[in-house]
């Protein structure tokens, strides 16, 4: 094996196959073959921009003394460290074995460069003031590894936009290097118009320039995931399942990166299309996505790539925790104790709703209010817990009076009485001789047991995924009663495990379907009786209220078919509810009065003459026509 006696310095951030290029011309060589020889071992070895291979047999013909190693040139001199933190362990290291290895072939198809919709530069670039400038300071212009990158149009160094070399790459024989000399540049074009704003662009070329040279390890496979749905959820952009709320990202994204960008970026996004790589990038990745669609995502979410790893772009809504308690009756009051928190979002306010638990059972909930701590008078409280139920059921107890239990508790008397008949410990409230406003423990009386079981039953079926403190949140009184008093049975009939749920009896829907049904007929038939003085539209929500198990008809309709094929046989339009209520003006009216007029039958139904639809005008011009002929 020859080693050889000189070998260029690589500059910074110089491509190695621009080393290469320099290599050949100070050797003198005539033949790109003899070159490839000298440097490998192996005249056939082929030249490569951005993932230059044979690079073990390279390092060990190095000159006696060098210090470049095959991971100096993977990490400073190639395209590979812009792709590694995205492919999984294996693949990563697969990727750096065939780039050490004789032979690369099949790493652009391993990093996902083949496959991938966003293509690779077809001629060499470079920024002419770089090219300036480096000939200025070393003698000699070189290729820069970060002007090669897809997605980086404009010089992160000096903002202008990139040139590219008149000679094509696919034109250039395979064993050949394109050195950056005048000869290639001569008929350079610009990579972008000059109409084009470059702001944009440069950032994310600084960007590109940062993932390219952070040195980053792959990630967990799930890592990134996890990151984005996070981020998303901070932002009200996903949902607390994870579901991204592809319509409100693809306009905030569209907002910070417009789409004649987006298309320069090869990264556009079809916005009538439910298939946008934005929203792919956030699922489970079947495929590699190109970095530059996850620095465009990570810079959309966070302002900054840096930001994203660093997780210092990563805003928590309301902030790290611990969050205060505000039980008032706890020493830790107004302390910052709290560590439970879970994530919702109010579809009303658009904003995301923090829920704190602490360990004393207190819960609350609150909006978020970006960079603002929480304060009490911000807070609805969910649950006053174990702790303040108590203290509440002893000063009842102890018979203290409204005014003592209100300043003890820091509740209005309004709260006291809530939460004392919810827990089932005050029945109402008594005066007594000397004594004012004064509660007595009541007890549910046994008979009610078996409606709290049925209920607390229907609770577990309504809400399958609830593990028992959710569901001790939706009926705090009657789990409190059947603690008490039915202890062996709550725990028998509680979720097992979260999410799973073991009933003791099988619940036969076909006779709750039946049952339902003729209880429908029944409210149907007396729709109007019950409606004496205002009619009341027949609407799926107004009929299946009346049930008393509108829940049934919103969670578990498949289980109840015929009761709801009835119901959707029965409800009005907005005419047929107009139409009846003409029906009955017009039969009032004409106990009253011999002729009726059209005036009086749109006032008295409520209807707004110039409103109606034309089959309502139609219905009262008949109506009153019919009259007058009798
Ligand atoms: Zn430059
Ligand atoms: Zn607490």
């Amino acid at each position: 094996m020859t080693v050889l006696t000189y070998f260029p310095t690589p500059y910074r951030d110089e491509l190695l196959y621009s080393v290469l290029a320099r290599y050949h011309v100070r050797a003198g060589n005539i033949s790109p073959k003899v070159t490839m020889s000298e440097l490998f071992g192996k005249s056939s070895t082929r030249s490569s921009v951005d993932f230059q291979a044979n690079l073990t047999a390279l390092v060990k013909r190095l000159p006696i003394g060098s210090v470049y190693t095959e991971d100096e040139f993977i990490r400073n001199h190639s395209l590979l460290p812009l792709y590694l933190p995205f492919l999984d362990q294996k693949k990563s290291q697969k990727a750096i074995s065939l780039v050490m290895g004789e032979d690369g072939r099949g790493i652009r198809a391993l990093v996902g460069v083949t496959a991938s919709s966003v293509s690779a530069i077809t001629s060499l670039q470079f920024c002419g003031d770089c090219f300036i400038q480096d000939r200025e300071q070393y003698g000699e212009a070189y290729w820069h590894r970060i002007h090669q990158v897809s997605g980086v149009l404009v010089c992160p160094e000096h903002g202008s936009r990139l040139l590219k070399s008149n000679r094509l790459l696919q034109d250039v024989n395979q064993h050949e290097f394109i050195q950056a000399d005048d000869e290639n540049i001569e008929m350079c074009t610009y990579v972008i118009d000059d109409s084009i704003d470059t702001r944009v662009l440069q950032r994310v070329a600084n960007e590109m320039r940062w993932l390219l040279n952070a040195s980053l390890t792959p990630f967990h496979e799930n890592y990134l995931r996890q990151q984005y749905t996070k981020v998303l959820q901070s932002k009200g952009l996903a949902l607390p399942s994870g579901r991204v709320r592809k319509k409100e990202l693809i306009k905030a994204f569209c907002d910070i990166f417009p789409q004649d960008i987006l298309q320069l970026l090869q990264s556009e996004i079809d916005e009538t299309s439910d298939q946008t790589w934005l929203s792919a990038i956030v699922r489970k990745h079947r495929r590699a996505f190109h970095p530059i669609r996850h620095v465009l995502m990570m810079s959309f979410l966070c302002g900054s790539t840096e930001d994203f790893f660093t997780g210092k772009g990563i805003k928590e809504p309301f902030g790290n925790g611990p969050w205060k308690c505000f039980n008032p009756v706890v020493n830790h009051f107004e302390q910052e104790v709290v560590h439970a928190k879970e994530i919702t979002y109010c579809y009303d306010s658009k904003k995301v709703v923090g829920q704190f638990t602490c360990s004393c059972g207190f819960s609350y909930s609150v909006r978020e209010k970006i960079g603002k701590e929480i304060q009490r008078k911000d807070i609805k409280i969910l649950c006053y817990g174990e702790v303040w139920e108590q203290k509440l059921k002893t000063l009842i107890q102890e018979r203290a009076t409204l005014e003592v239990m209100s300043t003890a508790l820091r509740a209005d008397t309004e709260t006291l009485k809530k939460q004392a008949i919810k827990l089932g410990i005050a029945g109402k409230w008594k005066l007594l001789k000397g004594r004012k406003n004064q509660l007595i423990e009541n007890f549910p009386k046994e008979e009610s047991g078996t409606e709290y079981q049925d209920k607390w039953l229907q609770l577990l079926i309504d809400f399958p995924d609830d593990g028992i403190n959710k569901l001790r949140l939706r009926a705090p009184h009657i789990y409190a009663w059947l603690y008490r008093c039915r202890k062996e049975w709550l725990k028998e009939n509680s979720p097992k495990e979260k999410g799973k749920i073991q009933l003791r009896a099988r619940v036969d829907w076909n006779q709750r379907d039946e049952m339902l049904l003729s209880l429908l007929h029944e409210i149907l038939t007396k729709w109007d009786e019950s409606e004496a003085d205002k009619l009341l539209q027949k609407t799926f929500k107004s009929i299946t209220r009346k049930t008393g198990k509108q829940s049934w008809f919103e969670k578990v309709p498949q289980k109840i078919p015929r009761s709801v094929e009835y119901v959707s046989t029965v409800v009005e339009s907005k005419d047929e509810f107009q139409i009846r209520r003409v029906k009955r003006v017009i039969s009032r009216l004409g106990t009253e009065f011999d002729v009726v007029r059209e005036w009086q039958v749109y006032r008295l139904s409520g209807i707004n003459s110039k409103l109606a639809s034309s089959r309502v005008k139609k219905f009262i011009e008949i109506a009153l026509e019919n009259q007058t002929m009798i």
